[in-house]
């Protein structure tokens, strides 16, 4: 939970007038909420050596398969770790590629059914 930078508090979620505001409720400090928009996709491929394939590279995780995208630099970074770590124990390739061009294709859920 992020902490209010006036008091030390614990900053709360609140919708007003449709915006998302952080709020203290100890000092009343407030702020907009930086709504994230996903404008870039980071993705790792492996690429197979003897046809040169690619495909999204994933590791297993307590039964699920992670595939390795991000959407922002800090989990970019996390899976950074990972990636390294497979290409040396499968010494397999794994390239890093960066995706910017964004289309809407569908909305599923809440208006868009
Ligand atoms: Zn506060």
């Amino acid at each position: 939970m992020q902490k209010c930078p006036t008091c030390g508090g614990d900053l709360f979620t609140e919708i007003l007038d449709g915006k998302f505001f952080l709020t203290c409720k100890v000092c009343e400090f407030s702020k907009l909420k930086n709504c994230l928009k996903v404008n870039q996709i980071y993705a790792f491929f492996s690429v197979n050596k003897d046809d040169d394939i690619e495909g999204i590279a994933a590791f297993v995780d307590r039964g699920i398969v992670i595939p390795l995208i991000a959407a922002d630099k800090s989990r970019l970074e996390e899976l950074k770790l990972i990636a390294h770590d497979m290409a040396k124990k499968e010494g397999m390739a794994l390239k890093l590629v960066k995706f910017t061009n964004r289309e809407e294709m569908e909305v599923i859920g809440s208006d868009g059914r």
